[in-house]
């Protein structure tokens, strides 16, 4: 195994990571090895289930939800450990287990009201169910502020939703959504709702895009919801998503860099096993070329999130940071993928092996969660201050 660790871990944690290395060995890699031969493109749900409580019992449930509630209760450092090293088995993307840690809840949830947090964030986590979280809309999803149309209106004792969304992962599987819509004008006019799934009036159709795992165009057409539904105050919706948006941007991060190394890995023992034209692929500077800049971006990925995590448990404003280290870890990731395909060559795009499904899984990260361009928008604002932008920073 190549060495990627510069970062020091407290003995606790490193034990908790290996715990984690043992469970993907033992329990998931020797099922995905035949269900990759299969063809198929996720973990069974009736598999998932039977090994969740084989993780439960060791602990590895939830690490990013509050542990008062059931969940890990990790702080960010222990979080992108975790993730990270969930992360490397065939079907990581987009959950790290494939649904066996359990499904993370959103972290806007963090900001619901204890009553809230008994009625749906504790049984959500109990029974391992999903949640999904629907602000795109198909006016756009880069400034949401701006392109969200569907209304929120108050009627008697509900709310009545009206709109459409789109690209909204598991709003067919999951128990519950968060439903951003606008209540008034601006940023400020936009609110979070918890809503119960299936809910009348909602019409889902699935909408299958690069990944093995699709997502879904919904429309509301009237959903009504309870007005103690309303998550945070009036017109908070952003407000609320923002306090925690660091956590998910390190997830990514860390998923990327995980399912990185063990490509890295991969193509550095093919290299030394594949001979062409009389010597080991590792023999040749092209191919050495490929793996050594790969590992340097795996180096350089990690540090990045770790400066992130660093300023993330000091409880510090970790914005700035983590935009940088999922901006650079998405993006390396999706180059170091494309060079282990290229090292294996035609094994490298075979279904067999993972290197196609995490490239394809990783091609989306690099539009979730904030495209790479909208990052470096945020972060050239972050260097040259207002001029760089069309428009105020407390807008962006
Ligand atoms: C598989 C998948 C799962 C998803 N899951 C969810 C989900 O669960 N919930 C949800 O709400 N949404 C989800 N999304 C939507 C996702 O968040 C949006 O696709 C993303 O925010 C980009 O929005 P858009 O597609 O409308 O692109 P647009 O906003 O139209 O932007 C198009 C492209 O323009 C570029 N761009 C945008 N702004 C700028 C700028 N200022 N400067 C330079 N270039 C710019 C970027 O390259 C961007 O990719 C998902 C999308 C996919 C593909």
């Amino acid at each position: 195994l190549i060495r990627f660790d510069a970062i020091e871990l407290p003995p606790e944690l490193t034990l908790f990571r290996e715990t984690i290395r043992d469970f993907v060995r033992r329990e998931i890699d020797p099922i995905e090895g035949e269900l990759r031969r299969q063809n198929a493109t996720a973990i069974p749900p009736d598999i998932v289930k039977s090994l969740q409580p084989k993780a439960r019992a060791l602990g590895l449930w939830c690490f990013d939800a509050p542990e008062e509630y059931g969940g890990g209760g990790l702080g960010p450092a222990a979080m992108w450990v975790c993730h990270e090293e969930a992360s490397k088995h065939t079907y990581s993307f987009p959950d790290p287990g494939c649904g066996i840690f359990g499904y993370e809840p959103p972290n806007i949830l963090k900001g619901a009201t204890p009553e809230q947090k008994e009625r749906f964030l504790r049984p959500t986590i109990e029974e391992g169910r999903q949640w999904s979280v629907m602000i795109t809309e198909p006016s756009g999803g880069s400034d949401p502020a701006r392109t969200i149309q569907t209304k929120a209106r108050r009627d008697g004792n509900h709310w009545i939703l009206t709109g459409r969304k789109i690209f909204a992962s598991r709003a067919d599987s999951a128990s519950h959504a968060i439903v951003f819509a606008r209540t008034g004008e601006g940023r400020g006019g936009i609110s979070a709702f918890i809503v119960d799934l299936p809910a009348e009036n909602m019409d889902i159709r699935k909408v299958y895009v690069i990944r093995d795992h699709h997502s879904c165009e919904v429309a509301l057409d009237g959903v009504t919801v309870p007005l103690d539904n309303l998550l945070g105050e009036e017109g908070q919706g952003f407000a609320l998503a923002q306090r925690w948006m660091v956590r998910s941007r390190l997830k990514i991060a860390a998923q990327s860099m995980g399912v990185s190394q063990v490509a890295v890995e991969m193509a550095a023992e093919y290299s030394k096993q594949r001979y062409t034209f009389g010597k080991p692929l590792a023999a040749r500077q092209m191919v050495q070329q490929m793996l050594v800049d790969s590992y340097i971006a795996i180096k350089a990925g990690r540090w990045l999130s770790w400066e992130a995590v660093q300023k993330a448990e000091k409880g510090l404003d970790a914005r700035h940071e983590a935009s940088i280290a999922k901006l650079y870890c998405t993006e390396a990731g999706f180059q170091i993928l494309d060079r282990a395909i290229q090292i294996l060559g035609g094994m490298g795009l075979s279904r067999e092996l993972s290197l196609e499904h995490w490239f394809r899984g990783i091609r989306v990260m690099r539009i979730v969660e904030g495209a790479s361009e909208v990052h470096r928008m945020v972060l050239a604002r972050d260097l040259l201050g207002e001029l760089a932008v069309d428009r105020p920073a407390s807008s962006a």
